[in-house]
């Protein structure tokens, strides 16, 4: 009863009588006063019910769900994403998710515990560059679609929305509530491949990726052609490596990162390391597939490599790839690969911590000569170098310390580190990941020139990379703007350039 209620709460005892003082002003006292004290208590009771009833009709739904949610949800690493059953695609003939009855239950939970706060919005580098997507409002439109029957695809949420996401995770990052934005825009576009609604030049990335091994479509033949002449092993040439130096699609195809990989060998040679390359037994590690959405060909590639990897008895994986690093690392164990896979940052790190690479030969004048193998061309890089987070290596996978010792240490003579204005587990995306390096990019500002004016501001005269889709899309914005003279130089060039010559 309320009166029990009230005689046994001193903290309510005193407003009861605020209510007793404010009845005796209006000339009630003693018995009279009780009927209207147990008609105000009801009032208030109805009301704070009714309150309670409307909730899930509102926006302050999130005050109820969001604490439920976070407790109910395990930690989860972002840079893993989970595998299609491919039992329920066979099962309901469908992939992906099209309509609001394709989520989960725990999916459509997390969704209501949105708190409308923006911060994936914010930090979002899409939405940064004027692209048709907020990962708040993705969120937004499935809650609010809650009721409705029908594919959310079209005109609830454009495919020229989830085709602007890059899969940089920084939504996901940033969200207090445990929201997984990213994760519902890669099953979506799932749907999408699922149905033959693949854009531009990514149709043909993804054939290529089947039937050749690569993005690019060239020949596996043609994969180790940058190691001609330099006596790096393969695999059949020395079976037993310690380390199995993982080169990629980008670092055995393109031309400015076929320097990389020769920088990375130049470094390995240095130190001593027994290592071998797979050659042209090796292929896509399959990501760009799995982030454009395409999981039957991310599959066909994890289980190829899965199988070859098994035939190698390695002790590690070293990469330059951050997407390649990634993926071995968290997904390929869904598909029986376990291995220990350690990006190429760390490992020189490694390297320089047991006393494995020499000092430099001079303190902060690396040179782009080693970077060739061939040429000797020297433009000494001075001044401050600014290092630009991937996002799979120091979001993704928290790998933002060991590049920064390895540009402090002797062995890279010692360089002048710069932050920018995003950085570490924070940092803004060079626009490439997530399938769009393969994707015309025409609406508003491109992701890589955003970045480039941010990494430029620093005042930096070197721009250093760990990531081989960094470095094409920051070689490309350093072109467009020449006049600054700032040069973009992965991490393994700076410290093959400040090599000592024997
Ligand atoms: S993953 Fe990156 S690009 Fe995609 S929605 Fe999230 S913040 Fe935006
Ligand atoms: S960060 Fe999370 S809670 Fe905030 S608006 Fe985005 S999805 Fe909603």
């Amino acid at each position: 009863m309320p009166s029990t209620f009230h005689r046994s709460n001193g903290v309510c005892r005193s407003s009861v009588g605020g209510w007793r003082k404010s009845f005796r002003s209006f000339g009630l006292s003693g018995e009279a006063v009780r009927p209207w004290h147990l008609a105000g208590w009801w009032v208030h009771m109805v009301l704070v019910m009714a309150f309670i009833a409307i909730i899930p009709y509102t926006k302050l739904l999130h005050f109820v769900v969001a604490p439920f949610y976070i407790a109910i949800t395990p930690e989860h690493r972002s840079g893993r994403l989970k595998p299609v059953s491919l039992e329920e695609v066979e099962e309901t003939g469908r992939v992906g998710l099209a309509e609001v009855t394709d989520f989960t239950q725990r999916q459509l939970l997390s969704y209501d515990a949105c708190t409308h706060c923006r911060r994936c919005e914010a930090a979002c580098p899409a939405f940064a560059t004027g692209k048709p997507l907020s990962p708040m409002r993705v969120i937004l439109d499935i809650a609010e679609h809650g009721e409705h029957q029908g594919s959310l695809h079209g005109d609830i949420i454009s495919a020229e929305t989830l085709w602007s996401c890059t899969t940089c995770g920084a939504c996901v990052h940033n969200c207090p509530v445990l929201i997984d934005q990213m994760g519902t825009i890669i099953d979506m576009r799932r749907h999408l491949v699922g149905e033959g609604q693949v854009v531009g030049s990514t149709q043909s990335a993804l054939r290529t990726i089947a039937s050749r091994g690569n993005p690019w479509g060239l020949p596996p033949e043609e994969r180790a052609d940058w190691a001609r002449g330099l006596g790096v092993p393969t695999v059949d040439e020395n079976p037993t490596p310690d380390v199995l130096l993982w080169v990629g699609c980008a670092g055995s195809y393109d031309r400015r990162n076929q320097q990389v990989t020769r920088a990375l060998s130049k470094v390995l040679k240095a130190a001593g390391v027994n290592y071998s390359i797979l050659g042209k037994k090796e292929r896509c590690t399959g990501d760009p597939a799995r982030r454009i959405g395409d999981e039957f060909t991310f599959l066909e590639q994890a289980t190829a490599n899965v199988e070859t990897l098994s035939k190698v008895p390695f002790k590690r994986i070293v990469t330059q790839c951050a997407h390649c690093f990634n993926t071995l690392k968290n997904e390929y164990p869904d598909f029986g690969g376990n291995y220990q896979v350690t990006h190429h940052t760390e490992y020189l790190q490694e390297l320089i911590a047991s006393g494995k690479l020499p000092a430099a030969a001079a303190a902060n004048v690396p040179t782009n000569s080693a970077t060739s193998g061939t040429t000797s061309e020297t433009k000494p890089a001075v001044g401050p170098v600014v290092f630009h987070d991937p996002c799979y290596l120091s979001r993704h996978n928290d790998g933002a310390e060991p590049v920064r010792e390895v540009l402090k240490s002797k062995a890279s003579g010692g360089l002048p580190i710069v932050e920018p204005e995003r950085s570490g587990c924070n940092t803004f995306c060079c626009g490439a990941g997530g399938g769009r390096m393969w994707m015309e990019e025409q609406i508003d500002q491109r992701v890589n020139v955003a970045r480039w004016e941010q990494l430029k501001a620093t005042g930096a005269k070197t721009v250093a990379v760990g990531c081989p889709f960094c470095m094409t899309m920051l070689d490309d914005a350093s072109k467009a703007d020449a006049d600054s003279g700032i040069e973009v130089k992965d991490i393994a060039e700076l410290v093959a350039a400040a090599l000592p010559d024997k």
